[in-house]
């Protein structure tokens, strides 16, 4: 019953988005990780045993949520989807796992901000299926044990790194997301287009996937940008020429990147002379949370080359210089 498992979702409407493959074949790329996670759904389906816990990483807009809500309907089994941030209790996590049926996936985002007593809650909920509920305090409490179905956590975290080990030791699986190839995003647009029933050109769509930092959810968000420029300025078709003015006007350049992005990089050069500058000293200049730099900012540009990471903090390298217009210092020139 994925509908019902919407009404306890984290207010956040990405969740119920038409443009989200439900099957597995649907799914676009990510191919290796794709043909590992068929084997334990073969391997569940065979043994009549639910799916090991499965952890997903990799930045935002990759696929996380989209695999987690795939596995259940391969199985044919419950969904329930909930996120860290929204657990600020055992007792905000019990209802899920009381309410997980045999075999369920439980979906849970962003699992690297659980707080400790919910983690420590959750463990034996992920090894034996219980869980440990004191009741009463002091001298009076007591500990009773309840036995949960069997059941599965898909967690999703676009940090590792901040996973406590013993949380991290309790997945049997994880899979990392990367970035997609321009033709997996091409072909990402040209399906979804046709479920927005939007003319494209093949063309249009690889400059848009172009301009999509290999991010799935850029990609449709710029598609339905694009869709919305065509329908209102235009006669609906996005051709080349309709998505180049539509994607300029959102400031979008040639590599992707957008306002934000060569803000980060300006400060860098600007501010902190290209580098090395802390996260923490270039997200107070640009006032913008740390978080938010390295988790929808630092990435890409990582990815494109455009900035490297050292001990001592972040680079602006020499294509980055280049890339904003600016000349780089003499350090940086070949
Ligand atoms: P995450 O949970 O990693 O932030 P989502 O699963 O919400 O990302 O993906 C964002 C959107 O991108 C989805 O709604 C879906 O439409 C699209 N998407 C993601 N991965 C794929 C994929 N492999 N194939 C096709 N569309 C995808």
């Amino acid at each position: 019953n994925i509908a019902g498992a919407f009404e306890d979702a984290p207010d956040q409407p990405e969740y119920d988005d038409e443009l989200r493959p439900s099957r597995l074949n649907d799914v676009v790329g990510q191919a290796a990780v794709v043909e590992r996670i068929r084997i334990l759904l073969d391997a569940a389906r065979k043994r009549n045993e639910p799916l090991g816990h499965l952890l997903l990483d990799g930045p935002p807009g990759l696929g996380k949520t989209t695999l987690a809500m795939v596995i259940p309907k391969e199985l044919g089994t419950d969904f329930q989807i909930t996120a860290g941030p929204s657990l600020s209790a055992p007792k905000d996590l019990l209802p899920y796992l009381t309410n997980a049926s045999e075999g369920s996936v439980l979906f849970i985002d962003e699992i690297h901000r659980l707080p400790p007593a919910v983690e420590e809650f959750i463990y034996p909920a992920m090894e034996d299926f219980r869980v440990d509920i004191t009741l009463g305090d002091g001298l009076n409490a007591r500990t009773i044990n309840m036995q949960l179905q069997p059941f599965t956590i898909i967690g999703a975290t676009t940090r590792t790194g901040m996973l406590t080990a013993p949380l991290r030791d309790r997945f049997v699986s994880r899979e990392h997301l990367s970035f997609y190839m321009l033709d997996e995003l091409t072909t990402i647009i040209c399906r979804n287009a046709r479920k927005l029933r939007t003319e494209i050109s093949e063309d249009a769509a690889a400059e848009i996937a172009l301009r999509s930092r290999g991010t799935p959810r850029k990609a449709n968000n710029w598609l339905r940008w694009c869709r919305d420029y065509a329908d209102a300025r235009r006669d609906g078709t996005i051709s080349l020429e309709v998505a180049r003015h539509a994607l300029q006007m959102k400031g979008v350049d040639d590599r992707g990147l957008e306002e934000l992005d060569r803000q980060y990089l300006e400060t860098i050069m600007t501010v902190f002379n290209g580098g090395p500058a802390g996260v923490q000293a270039i997200a107070h200049t640009m006032n913008i949370p740390a978080d938010t730099l390295e988790d929808e900012i630092e990435p890409y540009l990582l990815r494109e080359g455009l900035i490297q990471r050292s001990p001592r903090g972040r680079i602006a390298t020499m294509d980055a210089w280049l890339h904003v217009g600016r000349t780089p210092p003499d350090d940086l020139r070949p």
